[in-house]
């Protein structure tokens, strides 16, 4: 693993280089991002805000989710993978947050992780987005990048990844690099075609260098 210093230099650099990240996933209110955030598992934002767009207007409260069939719910919600799961936690979780917290999205961890369908990465990313504490969710993205580039350990979990980038990075920042990272993922450093031609960040990177040796980087001299 490389140094807490070097890592923190490599997160200034991709810092600089999506400074506007943010969360992608359209939504108005704590409820409608939990049920966005539940919706997204293996699945990409874009597809969940097409998604979305009608559910919300369909769909404002628990209730509402409640009055329908669980086959109903799950045809509005047909394109999105794991779908007949995903409705399923819906109306678990509509039916615990209208018997326990009165309609309305907890906001504590604990609260929020006795809901159904919302695990650690769920809970911090509505803890960061809708109620502003710092949180540093590792989705997909961070995971990989964070192995890619030598800052956790291939074989880490994903608490781990999480609890090494928290000890890394400052309290103060961990909710802007959560979605920084989710941008360099997405964006730069692609699961199936990484931009390492073009990455700032080649020489250091662990990966990088591993995919540079075996020619599958070509870099101009
Ligand atoms: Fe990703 Fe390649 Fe950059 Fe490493 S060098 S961070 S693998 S794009």
């Amino acid at each position: 693993m490389i140094s807490k210093k070097k890592a923190l230099e490599m997160l200034d650099v991709i810092d600089g280089m999506f400074p506007d990240a943010e969360c992608e996933l359209v939504h108005e209110n704590p409820f409608e991002l939990t049920i966005a955030v539940l919706l997204s598992a293996q699945c990409t934002d874009v597809l969940v805000n097409k998604v979305t767009k009608s559910l919300f207007n369909k769909y404002n409260t628990p209730e509402d989710y409640l009055e329908v069939s669980l086959e109903e719910l799950q045809e509005d919600i047909r394109s999105i993978g794991l779908y007949r799961n995903k409705a399923k936690n819906i109306q678990k979780l509509c039916q615990s947050l209208i018997e326990n917290f009165n309609g309305i999205i907890p906001s504590t961890h604990q609260e929020l992780e006795s809901l159904a369908g919302v695990g650690r990465k769920t809970a911090n990313v509505v803890m960061s987005v809708a109620f502003g504490e710092p949180s540093l969710a590792v989705d997909t993205h961070v995971e990989r990048v964070s192995k890619r580039l030598g800052i956790c350990r291939i074989k880490d979990n994903v608490r781990q990844v999480e609890d090494r980038l928290c000890s890394i990075i400052p309290r103060s920042r961990w909710t802007k690099s959560h979605h920084q990272l989710i941008f360099f993922g997405r964006y730069h450093c692609i699961a199936r075609k990484p931009k390492c031609e073009v990455c700032p960040l080649l020489n250091d990177c662990r990966e990088g260098q591993k995919r540079l040796k075996a020619g599958l980087v070509k870099v101009e001299a």
